[in-house]
């Protein structure tokens, strides 16, 4: 058969599915109603090509008819008392555990990742509805008995109102699970416009909290693209908005919202540095780093897409570094062989593949090469692991996030310079450095620029119970993800002071009134 016919037919069945797909509803009140769209986008399975189903781009009118749900839930929501919001999260955690499997696959499905990678993401999930149990004792406010004589004062938590979050493709349902939970247990009501690339587990999700009973309105989801976060921005109605995503996007949330008086949260994207000392273990620092380079096919925000060798360091590790990592496989994310799965879309490919070719040019050496993957399944975004060596601070390859699976490498011959180097970068999300040295240790994490540090850990993630913390042109607001900073962002303090002048001073009520007790 020839390559024409060959084409002739991939574009028939990619019309039929098309034809075929599924047109997503939007999650409003409880009810799945159709978007009042202006056009539809493909949801693709990113290691086939396979079209999942069709995501409309819904509008300002979609956004209003999902506030205006959010809004009249709120008044018994917030009056509920805080156990019994928090009895809901529970049941969502328990079915989140009862379901890991197909919240899991369907990540995949949708996203790329690797099976495993998708069930780590489901497991962070549950952690984060693990923390937000806690709120009874995490929502708890300060009093103070006689600021003056027979005056208290005490500072109560009390929802922001309706909360929206705008999510990113890389955690389909991780980075929702940041917010939604801490919002609604709180008494805060929601707005979920996830990434219009993975949007099937968040439907998921909205059916798990129709199973759990949670009230109509409660939490709601609209599907599209930019005209539905313009819509969030800008309505009256809405009085918080998280954001996760690339830079820019980031710093143009963050003005547009604030600029409209709401609370906000932007994270932006990221270029992760990892440090090797010379005194590095090399075999537990080799696997690390490659997990951290080539996981989820370098497709997270805490990837770490920038390996900074120190000194003798560069010799004991780049061959073993070349070594292991030809021997990472890509392949669809279902097969237990594949060890990481495909980038996201066909756009995303090309575009890691413009940045390979500009690092070779710019004058970088590839050690590893991962343009033509072996044996990939046909019509997926595959990338294979590569490694660009000798990149340079002004190469693209330093100061691009690639988001791919490219490890850019770079070689200095102190402590002192890599971390000129990692604090040079714009960014600040995450960083590793590998050394068996405690004053090395101290000394990097003192100095360096950067939210969140491991150490001999790759992907120096914070747990649930921290703050996801990057810095710089990683996050723009005051209060971060998750930890105690998820329950600052999704409350605000009220404080009352008083007196009652039928009580007493003495310890004896109503004394004024002659009564004895
Ligand atoms: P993105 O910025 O393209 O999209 C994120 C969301 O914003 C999506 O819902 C999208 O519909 C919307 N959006 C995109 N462009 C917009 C625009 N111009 N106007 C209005 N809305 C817009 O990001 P992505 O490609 O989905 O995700 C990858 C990026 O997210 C990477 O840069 C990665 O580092 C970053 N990320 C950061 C973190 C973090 O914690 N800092 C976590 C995950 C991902």
């Amino acid at each position: 058969m020839t390559t024409e016919s060959n084409t002739l037919l991939s574009e028939d069945k990619t019309t039929a599915e098309k034809k075929a797909a599924r047109i997503l509803s939007n999650y409003v009140g409880g009810r799945w109603v159709p978007a009042q769209a202006s056009g539809l986008v493909d949801v693709t399975n990113p290691a086939s090509g396979e079209v999942l189903a069709r995501v409309p781009l819904s509008g300002v009118a979609d956004v209003e008819a999902a506030v205006d749900a959010a809004s009249a839930a709120l008044p018994d929501w917030r009056s509920r008392s805080v156990g019994e919001r928090t009895e809901f999260i529970y049941a969502l955690r328990e079915k989140f555990r009862q379901r890991i499997d197909e919240l899991a696959e369907s990540v995949t499905r949708e996203g790329g990742k690797v099976l495993s990678d998708a069930r780590a993401e489901v497991t962070r999930s549950i952690e984060v509805l693990e923390v937000a149990c806690a709120s009874p004792m995490t929502m708890q406010g300060r009093v103070l008995e006689g600021v003056s004589r027979g005056i208290n004062t005490e500072t109560f938590r009390q929802p922001v109102g309706v909360c929206a979050a705008i999510t990113p493709f890389n955690f389909p349902v991780m980075v929702p699970m940041w917010f939604l939970p801490f919002a609604i247990v709180c008494g805060n009501t929601f707005v979920l416009k996830p990434s219009e690339q993975v949007p099937l587990t968040s439907e998921i999700v909205c059916h798990i909290l129709d199973e759990i009973g949670l009230p109509r309105g409660v939490v709601n989801l609209v599907h599209g693209a930019h005209d539905v976060v313009n819509a969030i921005l800008d309505s009256p109605g809405i009085n918080a908005v998280s954001f996760v995503g690339s830079v820019n996007t980031a710093k143009y949330i963050y003005r547009r919202a604030a600029e409209k008086g709401k609370r906000v949260q932007a994270l932006g994207g990221a270029k992760n540095y990892m440090v090797v000392m010379p005194d590095a273990v090399v075999d537990k620092t080799v696997s690390n780093i490659l997990g951290s380079a080539f996981g989820n096919a370098g497709q997270r925000c805490m990837a770490g897409s920038v390996l900074v060798t120190v000194g003798s360091a560069k010799a004991a590790i780049m061959s073993k570094l070349k070594e292991e990592a030809e021997k990472l496989v890509a392949g669809d994310g279902r097969d237990p062989k594949s060890s990481l799965g495909p980038v996201i879309s066909p756009a995303a490919c090309e575009r890691i593949h413009a940045a390979i070719e500009t690092g070779l040019k710019e004058g970088a050496e590839l050690l590893v090469d991962g343009r033509r993957p072996k044996s990939t399944p046909a019509g997926g975004n595959f990338v294979g692991p590569t490694i660009l060596n000798n990149v340079k601070p002004e190469m693209r390859a330093a100061r691009e996030e690639i988001f791919g699976p490219v490890l850019s490498v770079m070689h200095v011959n102190s402590l002192d310079e890599a971390i000129a180097l990692v604090n040079s970068d714009p960014r600040g999300n995450g960083t590793s450095i590998f050394t068996e040295n405690g004053a090395a240790v101290r000394e990097y994490s003192r100095r360096i620029e950067v939210g969140m540090v491991g150490v001999n850990i790759g992907v120096a993630a914070s747990p649930a119970y921290f703050p996801f913390s990057g810095w710089k042109d990683s996050f723009f607001g005051d209060l971060h993800v998750h930890g105690w900073d998820a329950v600052e962002f999704f409350t605000r303090k009220k404080t009352v002071t008083s007196r009652y002048f039928s009580a007493g001073t003495t310890g004896k009520f109503f004394t004024e009134q002659g009564d004895k007790h």
